[in-house]
């Protein structure tokens, strides 16, 4: 009959699972057929509707979910939880946040090659400015490989 739903219908028009809907109507204490499928009016149907609507978004991503940091508004990235940006600089940096300076370098404890930034182990230019300590350990290794540059032209 029209304006009545099934368990099954409404799960698919809300793009949540059967048991979900089910769970959800269990507790609304709506009357129940003692056999057959429980049918559904159009005023709980709609019910349904309306309470599904708002989590089946971030549920079935049908929408692009925004970057889950401060200001950001572009989409998340795959399975991420921050966009694409910013799930490259977190990468990169191990935050979020716009380096300003020499602060994120300062901040780690190891070099990209992973040596760690000790006291005997890090040098800097004078034009680093203090901003940026660099591996003497790759320093040195740099130095002492064998040039790359061959045949090149
Ligand atoms: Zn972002
Ligand atoms: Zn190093």
């Amino acid at each position: 009959m029209a304006g009545e739903w099934t368990i099954r219908e409404l799960a698919r028009e809300a793009g949540v699972s059967r048991k979900s809907v089910w769970a959800w109507i269990s507790t609304r204490g709506w009357e129940r057929p003692t056999s057959g499928p429980w049918i559904l009016d159009a005023e709980q149907g709609r019910l349904v509707l309306e309470r599904f609507e708002q989590t089946a978004p971030l549920r079935t991503s049908r929408e692009p979910v925004a970057c889950s940091v401060e200001d950001c508004e572009r989409a998340r990235f795959g399975l991420q939880d921050v966009c694409k940006m910013h799930y490259q600089r977190r990468a990169r940096t191990g935050r979020t946040e716009r380096s300003s300076g020499g602060d994120w370098q300062t901040a780690k404890t190891h070099c990209p090659a992973g040596h760690p930034y000790t006291a005997e182990n890090t040098y800097m230019f004078p034009s680093d400015a203090g901003t940026r300590r660099r591996c003497r350990t790759c320093r040195i290794a740099q130095s002492s490989a064998p040039k790359k540059q061959t045949a090149d032209g």
